[in-house]
């Protein structure tokens, strides 16, 4: 079996186990922070960071995004 690839959306690291990465479900309307676990990494909609500092990144463009809708 194949382990799959994951990829920090901001910094573009790669890692097959990643280790205090972040993951984060997102849509319009919300958006839901989980510690790694497998299961929240290899939903359709989640997203992947290697850690807090790249996570925060997508979060403050995710606010930025939202407000700029209103
Ligand atoms: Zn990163």
């Amino acid at each position: 079996m194949i382990d799959t690839i994951y990829r920090c959306e901001i910094c573009g690291e790669e890692s097959e186990k990643p280790v205090r990465w972040i993951v984060i479900h997102c849509s319009d309307a919300q958006l839901q922070i989980f510690k790694w676990t497998k299961e929240a990494a290899d939903k359709p909609q989640a997203r992947h960071y290697c850690g807090e500092a790249h996570a925060q990144v997508y979060i403050s463009r995710w606010f930025q995004s939202m407000c700029g809708q209103i």
